[in-house]
């Protein structure tokens, strides 16, 4: 198989803890469990760790926790089949063939209670994306649901400080556009959006204006296309997607425009793209349309860049060095 696939944000965890699923199992519903991965050369997951913001105080920490205890002892395991994606050299070694890689991320941060040391801990397990709100306001900044529009608070500047201090990369999808503007104000590096759609295509309140897109492409940042059909038009259809992906590459370029499928997070899945093993249809469509190169660069080149020039370096191995 010649495909290599990095999807940025398909809420995996979040599912299988809810509904008790078996990422393994050949006859899992999951649109993004692991048979599923495979069959589309999926290479790189994004795994967010998602909470709904209703939970209330405490238990919604202990859902987060079960969600990094679910990858780590039950998706990784012995990781003979999905590894942890976690520095830059990681990223090199991905290959067409050996373990999947698993990318993990933060969606929103209610479940840490305002705590830098909560968000720290999850970054010290392994989380290298973080999205500060999911579509509410909480006490870092407001979501695109919050009427009000409030920008980043003083407590949600000190937590991109911190994810930026741990080599970490702020994902402002679902962010309310007067927080992403802050973003933008404050970043000395790429910020990204994982899971979005174009607003000139179609006006839904999750999708991103021309100039949101041009000042993450300025910054160095991606934006990763969603497969959500409300995202894409008054009928969410396949070609609509193909629609976004045209405007995105017509104001930024092709080095700038990626994928985050949203699989597993939506209610209902994008006819022709409803799994994850249906990459190679996404795959001849893109080529035909925007020729195997830029197809390249949307699939995978993109988000393999950026994370391989934003994520922290291998701490050195003190026990080897000491030798
Ligand atoms: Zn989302």
């Amino acid at each position: 198989m010649d495909r290599m696939v990095w999807d940025a944000h398909a809420d995996v965890l979040w599912r299988t803890a809810a509904q008790r699923l078996d990422f393994y199992q050949l006859s899992s519903p999951l649109s993004a469990g692991w048979h599923r991965l495979r069959q589309g050369g999926v290479r790189v997951q994004g795994f967010p760790l998602f909470v709904p913001p209703d939970r209330p105080a405490g238990e919604g920490w202990n859902l987060l926790l079960d969600q990094l205890a679910l990858f780590h002892d039950r998706i990784v395991s012995d990781g003979s089949k999905v590894t942890p994606l976690c520095y830059r050299e990681d990223v090199a070694n991905v290959g067409r063939t050996g373990p999947v890689r698993g990318l993990l991320c933060l969606e929103g941060c209610y479940a840490l209670e305002g705590s830098v040391e909560r968000l720290s801990l999850c970054m010290h397990l392994g989380v290298r994306v973080v999205g500060l709100t999911w579509n509410e306001a909480n006490g870092l900044a407001d979501g695109v649901g919050e009427p009000r529009g409030g920008g980043l608070t003083s407590l949600g500047r000190r937590f991109i400080k911190e994810i930026w201090r741990r080599s970490g990369v702020v994902d402002v999808a679902h962010l309310g556009e007067a927080a992403f503007w802050d973003v933008i104000r404050e970043a000395r590096g790429p910020v990204i959006c994982t899971h979005a759609g174009m607003k000139a295509v179609w006006p839904h309140r999750r999708n991103l204006s021309d100039g949101q897109l041009r000042a993450l492409a300025e910054s160095g940042g991606v934006v990763g296309l969603a497969f959500v059909p409300a995202f894409l038009g008054p009928r969410g259809r396949f070609e609509d997607l193909l629609l976004h992906v045209d405007h995105a590459l017509e104001v930024v370029g092709d080095r700038h425009v990626a994928f985050g499928s949203d699989f597993d997070g939506t209610e209902e899945p994008l006819e022709g793209l409803e799994t994850a093993s249906q990459y190679p249809a996404l795959e001849r469509a893109l080529n035909t349309r925007f020729g195997a190169e830029t197809a390249r660069r949307l699939l995978w080149d993109n988000w393999r860049d950026l994370f391989a020039r934003t994520l922290p370096q291998k701490p050195a191995d003190n026990a080897a060095s000491a030798r």
